[in-house]
């Protein structure tokens, strides 16, 4: 375990990853991308959403590299947690239309 709130959540796969939320709560386990199942794998390594914070973080061979060795890399943790500080800031936006008074 790392010190780190937001890279726990992706390395456990616990908190606002979508598949964990499905389990707890009931929650839809899709990604904001349209992918069906929003896991680790789908975060780290294929999510369209997230392709610049990956880019610009992780190494360019990063899809072949373990999960273990991106969470051991310091630059690639910074991604990782600037993707969980995005993700779960749009955790926290109400949803979209919920709040329309037409409803
Ligand atoms: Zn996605």
């Amino acid at each position: 375990m790392q010190g780190d709130f937001f890279l726990n959540q992706l390395i456990t796969g616990h908190g606002t990853v979508g598949a964990h939320q499905a389990r707890l709560l009931k929650k839809s386990p899709s990604c904001q991308c349209g992918h069906p199942t929003e896991d680790r794998q789908h975060i780290i390594y294929q999510c369209p959403l997230r392709n610049s914070i990956r880019y610009k973080h992780l190494p360019p061979n990063h899809s072949s590299i373990s999960m273990n060795l991106i969470f051991a890399n310091n630059k690639s943790k910074k991604g990782l947690i600037e993707i969980m500080k995005i993700k779960l800031q749009s955790a926290l936006q109400p949803i979209e239309g919920e709040d329309d008074p037409s409803h």
